[in-house]
């Protein structure tokens, strides 16, 4: 077994140190100061400000073990366990517990093959039909797997590359801690696999079946600085050859109590900071280096010693190797990671390096477990909320907001006090900019979207001012009516759950064509329940050709010469013009005659054709659709602009989306407004297929409103925010965020709801005055056009 993870060996390949970076001789005499300064700017140059941890339960699956290391009370012996394992139901009780607390790791750390030293061992494995240990546990990962959907670390101890590859369909990572290469060392003296060439073994049999690893460093155990070295170069040298070393653990030796080394001294803390300055040194940068934060009373040294991840944090259960230290509060956690200028993230027990690339890294039984737990960074999922969804956000701004009033704890630089929290860091130096005037490209969006803790205030905080500024407090809505007149269609877009192929009656929803006399009477009923626009779009229908459009148009005029019609995707007109064979502005100044006022900029999705090529292959493509509405603006016609953002693609092409159609609004000035659109993912195929997340966080949604607002500076004045994604809780939010208008009432909002949301089908003037009036901002309803709706009679 392995410490933090806890104590844990190998035959195999013997280091040579000969990887190191920096002369092993240059680092032991280099003063601490200066390794740990050096230490900090390779963290800052490979992990910028961020430092994460794993939100995760401790399972120790049985606490009898073959070895007898000289620190350890993790190990006993059978006469002093209630039982040699813990059965299947006290696995899941601490599971589930755990996926109720939020944590998305099953940490199980286990004795090393204990069957091989207790006959209770071997017998209970028998009677319970399992041929060894880590049978037994490769069983109960994928127990609490599929029961829970944590996703289960396997930290077994020195395994052979048969036992590894058992456990990589169940675990989504595995680790050892190789714990020192010194073959002398006085507790391991009765631990036959604790030496160092059975641990190396284990070490680059995880490397070569391509399993993400985590290893470590005991630290003051009786072991030389030049052996630390010596063990962190191997290390090293294993992360060269496989690739697979995705953290190294650097855990200080306390002694305790009824132990072998009781009376040994503990790690100095000095020795501990020396020791991750010098791992930070050693390893490629890409490694991440942790400690444990329950291990040390002030983690600020540690900090300052170059870590860069605080290893798994348990809101539940107990560190079962170190019992009697116990986990910091995450509130501590992030306070002191705060303090230091960096920013906490919580991630999966597989880092995001891997997650991303899961052909590589994982067994196709743990895909989409990870998939299902990430962020677009390959982060795990902070909260509960999704779009569409009745989980209440995180409270990110405001009162109450995630960092409140103490943002930047200790810094000093509290958001709209003068300075900006994280002074120094990427985010607050684009914010900077931002503020001298300076237009964001997509590097810097990229880096907005990467905002965390304080630092989304602060990007709340800047755009919320740029609202203020570019169209003061009044918030708008419009009163309107969906018309979605059939959901048949030719397309396979893979998020879409609400178009139906014509003979796919099994699906959700049967297929409907609405008749062009309901049409009118839905016209009416809107007029004369107030609504001001019609929002015509629906499937493209196999018997549509580009007349049907101007069709449904006449029929929205025989019920109001006055409604404003906002109809017809840059898909649908792209669509009926090749129908008809005409050129497409020819064909819009048809509909425009006929009546049509503004385009909506769905069909959208991402405008960036990788993506484009996942979501929706036969789609339009970028170039397109913005050549779709900037033909509609040359005569003209309005639209907006949308994004369908949180299912498979990463910030980097939100960027594209926001400078591409930035750089049309440039040309024509002929968008009103810019609407996020998270993913709704409850009933989206490519969701139910497995194959993307379940849309953005709440973060991802709340920095979408925002990073918009500053993008879109001086080019499109208003940012919605859609009240049937985000909630009234998240709408709130975001008008706290840089949006201004809360989009229409949609009585029969139906294309959200066919997808899973469950915010309703319509919202009043009441339901929007109850977000906007406790803002102390008044809400005005507007026109399509952000006119004023003039009084009734
Ligand atoms: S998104 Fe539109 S084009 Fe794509 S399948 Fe759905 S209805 Fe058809």
């Amino acid at each position: 077994m392995a410490s933090d993870d806890g104590p844990g060996q190998a035959g195999g390949a013997e280091a040579t140190g000969k990887v190191t970076a920096v002369a092993p001789d240059d680092l032991l005499e280099a003063t601490l100061a200066d390794l740990r300064a050096e230490a900090r700017s390779v963290r800052a140059r490979a992990h910028g400000n961020r430092v994460t941890y794993s939100p995760k339960v401790f399972i120790p699956l049985t606490m009898l073990c073959r070895d007898r290391c000289g620190y350890c009370t993790f190990a006993k012996p059978p006469a002093r366990v209630r039982s040699p394992y813990l059965s299947p139901d006290e696995v899941l009780t601490v599971a589930r517990a755990g996926a109720a607390a939020g944590c998305h790791e099953a940490l199980f750390t286990l004795g090393e093959a204990p069957e091989e030293r207790y006959g209770a061992a071997r017998t209970w494995l028998d009677e319970h039909g399992y041929g060894s240990t880590v049978d037994y546990l490769a069983a109960m990962c994928a127990l609490v797997r599929d029961e829970t959907g944590l996703l289960p670390h396997a930290n077994a101890g020195a395994l052979g590359e048969e036992d590894l590859a058992r456990l990589r369909p169940v675990a989504a990572s595995q680790g050892m801690m190789l714990e020192s290469l010194d073959p002398d060392l006085a507790c391991h003296r009765g631990a036959p696999d604790k030496t160092p060439a059975r641990r190396l073994s284990t070490l680059h049999g995880a490397g070569a079946l391509a399993i993400p690893f985590t290893t470590g460093v005991l630290v003051g155990i009786g072991e030389s600085r030049a052996e630390r070295v010596r063990t962190l170069a191997a290390i090293a040298e294993a992360q060269h050859l496989h690739g697979h070393v995705q953290e190294v653990i650097v855990q200080n030796f306390l002694p305790k109590p009824g132990t072998a080394m009781h009376d040994h001294p503990p790690c100095p803390p000095e020795e501990l900071w020396w020791t991750i300055a010098v791992a930070r040194l050693v390893l490629p940068p890409e490694v991440h280096v942790q400690a444990p934060p329950n291990l040390s009373d002030d983690l600020s040294p540690l900090l300052d010693s170059g870590l860069d991840d605080w290893g798994g944090v348990s809101p539940v259960t107990v560190d079962h190797v170190n019992p009697e230290r116990a986990w910091p509060a995450l509130h501590l956690l992030r306070e002191a990671t705060e303090a230091a200028g960096l920013t906490l993230a919580a991630r999966l027990t597989v880092y995001p390096e891997y997650a991303s690339q899961p052909e590589r890294w994982l067994d196709p039984a743990m895909r989409f477990p990870v998939l299902d737990r990430l962020d677009a960074e390959g982060l795990g999922r902070e909260d509960p909320w999704c779009s569409g969804g009745v989980a209440p956000p995180p409270p990110l701004v405001g009162p109450g907001g995630g960092v409140g009033p103490g943002a930047g704890v200790g810094s000093g630089a509290g958001v709209g006090s003068g300075g900006r929290a994280h002074d120094g860091g990427a985010v607050s130096a684009v914010l900077d900019g931002v503020d001298l005037g300076q237009e964001v490209g997509e590097d810097e969006i990229v880096t907005l979207f990467s905002a965390r803790g304080p630092e989304v205030r602060a990007v709340a905080e800047v755009a919320d001012q740029l609202r203020r500024d570019e169209v003061g407090d009044v918030v708008t809505w419009v009163a309107n009516r969906n018309i979605n007149y059939t959901n048949v269609c030719t397309f396979k877009c893979r998020f879409c759950a609400f178009s139906k192929g014509p003979l796919s009656l099994n699906l959700r929803g049967a297929p409907y064509l609405l008749e062009l006399g309901d049409i009118t009477e839905r016209v009416a009923e809107a007029e004369a329940a107030g609504a001001t626009e019609v929002c015509l779009q629906g499937g493209i229908h196999p018997s549509f050709d580009g007349d049907y459009y101007l069709e449904v148009i006449r029929a929205v005029r025989a019920a109001s010469d006055r409604i404003h019609i906002h109809g017809f995707t840059a898909l649908e007109v792209t669509e009926g013009a090749r129908r008809l064979g005409e050129p497409l502005v020819d064909y819009l100044s048809r509909l425009k005659e006929a009546g049509l006022a503004t385009l909506p900029g769905t069909a959208a999705e991402i405008l960036d054709d990788e993506v484009r090529a996942v979501l929706c292959p036969d789609k339009i493509n970028t170039e397109q659709w913005l050549d779709a509405h900037r033909a509609a603006h040359s005569i003209g016609l309005r639209s907006n602009v949308t994004i369908m953002f949180g299912s498979v693609e990463q910030p980097r092409s939100w960027a594209r989306h926001l400078v591409r159609t930035r750089a049309l609004q440039r040309e024509t000035s002929g968008f009103t407004e810019f609407v996020p659109l998270p993913f709704v993912h409850m009933a989206a195929p490519i969701y139910l297929q497995h194959k993307a997340r379940r849309g953005p966080t709440f973060r991802e949604t709340l920095l979408m409103h925002a990073v918009g607002r500053i993008a879109y500076r001086g080019s499109i004045p208003n940012i919605q925010t859609s009240w049937v994604k985000m909630g009234g809780a998240g709408a709130f939010q975001a008008l706290q965020a840089g949006a201004n208008d809360l989009g229409g009432t949609l009585m029969d909002e139906n294309i959200s709801r066919a997808a899973g949301a469950s915010h309703g089908q319509l919202m009043d003037e009441e339901g929007f005055r109850s977000l906007v009036e406790p803002l102390g901002r008044r809400l005005e309803q507007r026109t399509t056009l952000y006119g004023r709706v003039p009084a009734p009679c």
